[in-house]
């Protein structure tokens, strides 16, 4: 799977709809300092489930939303719209009978966020689980952010276990069987409380 195509409209600086084109290959992003080039980054972080304020360099989550200039109005909501190909059909199974994928994520301020995947309406976990399963995802080692380098050379073996896991995209399989082993525990609990009621009858 790659990266197709990358759409942002009202998205920090990019308050008119833009959308980039990404060829196979390297691609650059070349800018004067402040012309947007880590709110592109942030773009592609945040379609993937970010939820995390600081992780986009804002102070509430509704700070990406183009707050607007002296000359422009602030806007009601920001979106970003990722492509993705499928061409030789390696997506997870719920999603590999299509060529493509486009997933959204739009947020309307005071009022969250709406994730979308081929135009159904998914919560923000199938998002961020459909990219742990393509070993990719917001907080991917294929994103590389400034000082990252440092900390991954500093960081603890536990750490620095978890970034290998995502590289071989187990971080969804982990974060579904902790979704199971919840369950699991709530299941006991409710038989136990039967057992409960059961007794104070007999
Ligand atoms: P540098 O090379 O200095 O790191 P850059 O090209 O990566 O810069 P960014 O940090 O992506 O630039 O963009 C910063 C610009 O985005 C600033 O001009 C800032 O005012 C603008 N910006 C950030 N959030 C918003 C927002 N919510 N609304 C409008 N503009 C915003």
């Amino acid at each position: 799977m790659h990266f197709d195509r990358l759409r942002l409209r009202g998205f920090k600086s990019f308050v008119e709809e833009t959308d980039f084109t990404i060829s196979p290959g390297l691609t650059g992003v070349v800018g004067p300092n402040g012309c947007g080039k880590s709110n592109l980054v942030e773009a592609l972080r945040w379609v993937m489930g970010e939820n995390s304020a600081r992780q986009m360099r804002s102070g509430a989550m509704d700070d990406v939303i183009f707050a607007g200039t002296s000359t422009r109005p602030p806007r009601s909501f920001a979106e970003v719209v990722v492509t993705l190909g499928n061409p030789d059909r390696t997506a997870p199974p719920a999603y590999n009978d299509s060529p493509m994928l486009e997933i959204s994520r739009r947020i309307d301020r005071e009022a969250g966020s709406t994730y979308r995947i081929n135009g159904r309406e998914v919560r923000a976990r199938d998002v961020q689980l459909l990219f742990a399963d393509i070993a990719t995802g917001a907080h991917s080692t294929a994103i590389v952010s400034q000082g990252r380098i440092g900390q991954l050379i500093n960081a603890r073996p536990v750490d620095r276990r978890r970034i290998l896991e995502e590289a071989a995209g187990i971080t969804g399989l982990h974060s579904r069987r902790h979704e199971s082993e919840l369950r699991l525990r709530a299941a006991e609990q409710n038989l136990e409380r039967v057992d409960d009621v059961m007794r104070e009858l007999e």
